[in-house]
This record gives structure tokens, sequence and C-alpha cells, in this order.
């Protein structure tokens, strides 16, 4: 399959809420293994539609032992509370401490178009709802106040400039 080219900040798909996936086909088959090999080969721990320039509620993830499709993804509960850096391929993986619930339940779709509903903890919580965020059009720097949002971006700026 194929490394697609990954769409970075201020890419304008990224900040848009993404289409339904309504088609279960071979050609959403093949979309997701081209997500999961340019996820691995970014060394990423997930990847959402949007950041291959799709603008699709799609995503990818292998985190922690939870390797997973989602399409039309959904947080459908959380609890507690973690405080922990995360960073994403869009924005050069600069981390940033972002807090977020500890444990969320996600409800999504498989590559057939079943439904399903599944619980992680800590880091592939995280997961869920960065790449869930993604398909709403939001970056994890959405959550950061204004001034530490700012400092990242041109922490990122200067990064891409170096390469
Ligand atoms: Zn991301």
């Amino acid at each position: 399959m194929a490394i697609r080219k990954i769409t970075e900040y201020p890419g304008e798909v990224l900040g848009k809420i993404g289409q339904p996936v309504t088609k279960f086909d071979q050609e959403l088959a093949d979309l997701c293994v081209d997500m999961f090999d340019t996820m691995y080969d970014a060394e990423g721990v997930g990847l959402a539609a949007p950041q291959i320039g799709l603008n699709l509620r799609l995503f990818v993830m292998d985190c922690e032992g939870t390797k997973l499709i989602a399409a039309n993804p959904e947080i459908i509960a959380t609890d507690g509370e973690q405080s922990s850096p995360e960073g994403c391929l869009s924005v050069g993986k600069v981390p940033a401490v972002v807090v977020r619930p500890m444990n969320a339940t996600l409800r999504a779709q498989d590559e057939k178009g079943e439904w399903f509903e599944r619980e992680a903890s800590g880091y592939a919580a995280r997961a869920f709802m960065h790449e869930t965020d993604h398909c709403n059009g939001t970056l994890f720097i959405d959550h950061l106040p204004k001034l530490r949002r700012e400092m990242i971006l041109k922490r990122f700026k200067k990064e891409k400039n170096w390469k």
C-alpha cells in the first residue's frame, strides 16, 4: 500500500468537522491500510483522516495493545482525570501537557460498518479522545490556554524551518 503525506498545521482540513463515513467497501479498507502504514512510518499511535487531507470521520490507532479502526467515532462516556504530555503528527509531535479524562468509552463502526464500543484508560483513552477530536476539527492545542498554544506553535514553526 502507500504512505500518505501528512497534513500539518494550519492545514484547512484540520479545522473542519468531518463528513460521516457512509460506504464500507474495499476502498475504505484500502484507505485504512494506508492510514496504518502512514501512522507506523511516522511513529505515531493514532492517525485521523483529516491528517492525510481527507474530510472524513475516520481514524486508526495502535496504542498500548488497543489496535482498531474507528469510523464515525463518538466518545460516549468519560471519567476521572489525567494530565500528561500529548503530541500530534500534524503539529510536529511538539509535546504539551493536556488535561483529559482518565477513562473513555468509544463508540464507532469498524471497516465493515459494524458498531462497537471499547473502553480504555490512560494513554489509549487519550488517543481515543485526541483522534475523535480530529474528526470534529479540533486539535489538541485547542485545549490549551492561548499563551501555551502560541508557544507550542512557535516551537513547531521553528523546528519546521530547521528541516
Ligand atoms: Zn493529532
